[in-house]
């Protein structure tokens, strides 16, 4: 039976680990996680592939409630949401950790962020922490009408998004939550009466591709997830990202605009953007505009209405953006300090886990 504890809790004004808002507890200690559909399963000091949460005696906590990794602002278009409060300025926020490990990711030291997670784990990290209401405050003064959960996965700290989009929408800010939608059915009903957009990849139609970037996903998983948060009354839209060679045939194209059309409606929105060469997909040239306007033809064919191609730029990574200090207050020593958690409950043994005990 899944513990999905009190939904908000008061959040601590230091870093500390948080218990995971849906975990499970099993025999022997072990906990199962049931945030995204790898539903890790583990025993005390490990942590889940996300590496964000981990198993402290039975008790699964993550390890990255409030640790931001970077911040940006800009239009609600850009996410890209074009049917939510259009003309409206988000703030972008994101952690460390995610539940797929794309060759074309373009954020890896984010998206991963396993050197930032570890040194979180060994209470050795300096990465900027702020309370939900720091982060709400820190919107209110940019003068934002949103804050958008992106950069990664955002499931893997949903008790974070979750607690920040309560806080948000009391003062009268929407959220948006930007995913690759390898979520379970717990989390969106968790997040669901919060958050008011989700902005999902629909990265192919072939279960081939979701394997290369997540052994477990399948397109099923994906597309059940994306109608779920729909049928829970989520703003939705989604978007695929045309990579050379990988998903760019046309009948991948059909697929996915008569997949929307048949179960998210005609008038929803499909964004199709261009790939550009990263990581294990540098030797990969960036698509090619014909391929774009292929996708946007096939689906007005199919009956789409709202089709936007994104002929001019990439994805909406987090490289270039400026320092979290330059948004959040406090001086740099204090946002830069080192994070040790704050509560005692794990005595001597601070939150360092097995991997570092060895
Ligand atoms: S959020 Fe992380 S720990 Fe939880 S199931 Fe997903 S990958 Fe595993
Ligand atoms: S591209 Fe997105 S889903 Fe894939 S690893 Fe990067 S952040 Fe995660």
């Amino acid at each position: 039976m899944v513990d999905k504890m009190k939904e908000i809790k008061v959040a601590p004004e230091k870093y500390q680990l948080q218990e995971t808002r849906l975990q499970e507890k099993l025999d022997d200690g072990t906990t199962r996680c049931h945030l995204c559909l790898w539903r890790c399963k583990l025993k005390h000091g490990q942590r889940g592939f996300c590496q964000a949460h981990v198993n402290r005696n039975g008790t699964l906590y993550n390890l990255s409630y409030g640790i931001i990794s970077a911040i940006d602002v800009g239009a609600i278009e850009d996410k890209p949401v074009k049917h939510f409060r259009p003309g409206t300025q988000v703030m972008s926020v994101g952690s460390y950790g995610c539940s797929f490990r794309c060759d074309g990711c373009h954020n890896l030291e984010i998206s991963w962020g396993v050197s930032a997670l570890d040194d979180l784990a060994k209470g050795e990290s300096t990465s900027a922490y702020a309370t939900p209401k720091e982060l709400v405050d820190a919107a209110k003064r940019l003068g934002v009408q949103g804050i958008a959960f992106t950069y990664s996965e955002p499931a893997v700290w949903l008790e974070y998004v979750i607690d920040v989009s309560v806080l948000a929408r009391e003062q009268g800010l929407y959220t948006v939550y930007v995913s690759n939608s390898f979520v379970t059915d717990e989390a969106l009903e968790l997040m669901a009466p919060h958050v008011d957009v989700l902005c999902s990849d629909i990265k192919s139609m072939d279960d081939a591709f979701y394997y290369d970037i997540c052994k477990l996903a399948t397109v099923d998983n994906v597309l059940a997830s994306v109608k779920k948060a729909f049928d829970l009354g989520m703003h939705v839209e989604t978007r695929t990202n045309i990579i050379p060679g990988k998903n760019d045939d046309v009948e991948g194209y059909r697929k996915i605009a008569t997949w929307i059309k048949n179960n998210l409606g005609e008038d929803s929105p499909w964004h199709i953007t261009r790939f550009f060469p990263a990581y294990k997909l540098s030797h990969i040239p960036m698509t090619p505009s014909e391929s774009l306007w292929q996708a946007y033809e096939i689906a007005k064919e199919v009956g789409l209405k709202n089709v936007y191609v994104y002929d001019d730029k990439g994805c909406d990574c987090a490289e270039s953006n400026m320092p979290v200090s330059k948004y959040l207050t406090g001086t740099e020593e204090e946002i830069y300090q080192i994070k040790k958690c704050a509560a005692s409950c794990c005595g001597d043994e601070g939150i360092v886990v097995k991997k570092f005990e060895k």
